[in-house]
This record gives C-alpha cells, sequence and structure tokens, in this order.
C-alpha cells in the first residue's frame, strides 16, 4: 500500500509538467495540439489504479501534432509538451526515458540533426 502510493506520487509529480491525457484521436490530437511546433509526447493508458501508465516516449523536432497523428492506433491515451527548440525536446524525451523506461522504447533517442548534445543521464546521444 504504501509503496503504490509513492509510485502514484512519484509518477504524478515528475509527469505534471506534460500536459493530458488526451485521447490519441484524430479530435484529441487536433485540440490539443498545435501544428508545426517541437515537442514531446508520451503514449500510455490509464491502470486498474487509475494511473496513467506510460508505454512509449518519444519526439518531433519539428511538427508534434504531424508525429501524433501517425501514432493513432498504437495506444489509447497520449501527454505532451510543447518545446520551443527540438534540443529542449530531446532533453525531456530523454529525462522521461530513463526515469520511467518505458517498455516500447528500445533504442535511445537521437539528438537533433546538427546538434552536439549529449543525453544529461547517460551521455549517449543515438
Ligand atoms: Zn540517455
Amino acid at each position: 500500500m504504501a509503496i503504490a502510493q509513492l509510485a502514484t506520487t512519484s509518477q504524478t509529480v515528475s509527469t505534471s509538467q506534460l500536459k493530458g491525457p488526451f485521447r490519441l484521436s484524430v479530435e484529441g490530437i487536433d485540440v490539443a495540439v498545435n501544428r508545426n511546433k517541437p515537442g514531446v509526447f508520451a503514449l500510455g493508458s490509464i491502470d486498474n489504479f487509475g494511473r496513467f501508465s506510460m508505454s512509449k516516449v518519444g519526439r518531433s523536432d519539428y511538427d508534434l501534432h504531424g508525429e501524433l497523428r501517425q501514432l493513432i492506433g498504437s495506444e489509447v491515451l497520449f501527454k505532451f509538451l510543447h518545446s520551443r527548440y527540438a534540443e529542449a525536446a530531446f532533453l525531456e524525451e530523454c529525462r522521461l526515458l530513463h526515469k520511467f523506461q518505458p517498455p516500447s522504447n528500445i533504442i535511445h533517442p537521437y539528438r537533433p540533426a546538427n546538434s552536439r548534445l549529449t543525453c544529461p543521464y547517460c551521455r549517449g546521444h543515438r
């Protein structure tokens, strides 16, 4: 019980910067997400305890809206955050990846084109 509460609190705090969850559908994306902006997203569903259970994180360096539209059908819900720059989206993607280790993320995210950034958590950038 105590562990479950801790897990809930931890997840709530660390994903609080992300907006949502919204339904991963044409309508859900169109209502929530601006076009032609970079950003990061988390896909998931609501678990038996009412928590957002993350299955995958990702980002788009140019068009988060378009990226999410291509993922319709792969999950039920999404959360997201617009980023001013692709580099910021990459760093947020890294944070979510290392924090939650979503089961569908098999390889480490690539850094943005023309960027020399490395992941602050593992120094990776592939
Ligand atoms: Zn990393």
